[in-house]
């Protein structure tokens, strides 16, 4: 896999199509997997089945500088997509130029978008109560036929994160989407992983608020 490290950060140099076109790779392998590797997961509990990305942007390379854990989470990560101009911008001094700057929003949009053809089920988290719901709303009349199989606002205590992330597992989502500002949500996910069945979990900070005007 073709990768550029910007300051201990390494980037994928991919377009946001093949973005795309990787997630859904993560998604076909992790199903297949489930249903023939069932006897070597089970004899190995931690491994998680879901994928996570990280959609960084500058701020997230300068906090990972002063931030171990962050820099641990981040190396872990299964695809890093550069989530700002100044990255994009920076990466030819590094060794590779990226091709074009995949938003975090522009990366849930158009997974969004394609969702309804592909059956691709999903999951909002974050946001202040009652954003979830209003941007699921909104997302629904966007994209008519969409499964959004459950949403839940980002203000929850520790007791009930067992209940939030038994939920997102019952929906089975393809796509879980965390949006509860960087590297809150980063942090959350990475901690969380092991108990996500499967799909493509995605930090995507404040897109929540944006769809729901
Ligand atoms: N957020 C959340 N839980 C929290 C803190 C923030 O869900 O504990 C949400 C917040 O409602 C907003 C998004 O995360 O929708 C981004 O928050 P913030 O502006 O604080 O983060 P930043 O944009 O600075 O990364």
């Amino acid at each position: 896999k073709n990768r550029v490290e910007i300051l201990g950060v390494p980037f994928d140099i991919i377009t946001i199509d093949e973005a795309y076109r990787i997630l859904v790779d993560f998604i076909n392998k992790g199903q297949r997997s489930s249903s023939f590797n069932r006897q070597n997961e089970e004899d190995n509990p931690k491994q998680s089945r879901a994928k996570f990305v990280i959609t960084a942007n500058t701020e997230i390379v300068m906090a990972a500088q002063e931030d171990r854990e962050l820099q641990e989470i981040i190396k872990k990560a299964h695809l890093v997509v550069a989530d700002g101009i100044g990255v994009v911008w920076a990466s030819k001094y590094f060794g590779e130029k990226i091709p074009e700057r995949v938003a975090g929003f522009d990366l849930m949009n158009l997974i969004l978008k394609k969702a309804p053809e592909r059956g691709h089920r999903v999951f909002l988290l974050g946001g202040k109560p009652g954003v979830p719901e209003a941007a699921s709303d909104r997302i629904a009349k966007l994209y008519p036929g969409i499964q959004i199989v459950g949403c839940h606002h980002g203000y929850f205590s520790h007791e009930e994160e067992d209940k939030i992330i038994r939920n997102i597992n019952q929906g089975k989502p393809h796509f879980l989407f965390v949006a509860m500002g960087a590297p809150r949500q980063e942090k959350w996910i990475f901690r969380n992983l092991s108990r996500i069945d499967t799909g493509v979990c995605i930090g995507v900070g404040g897109s929540l608020d944006i769809f729901a005007g």
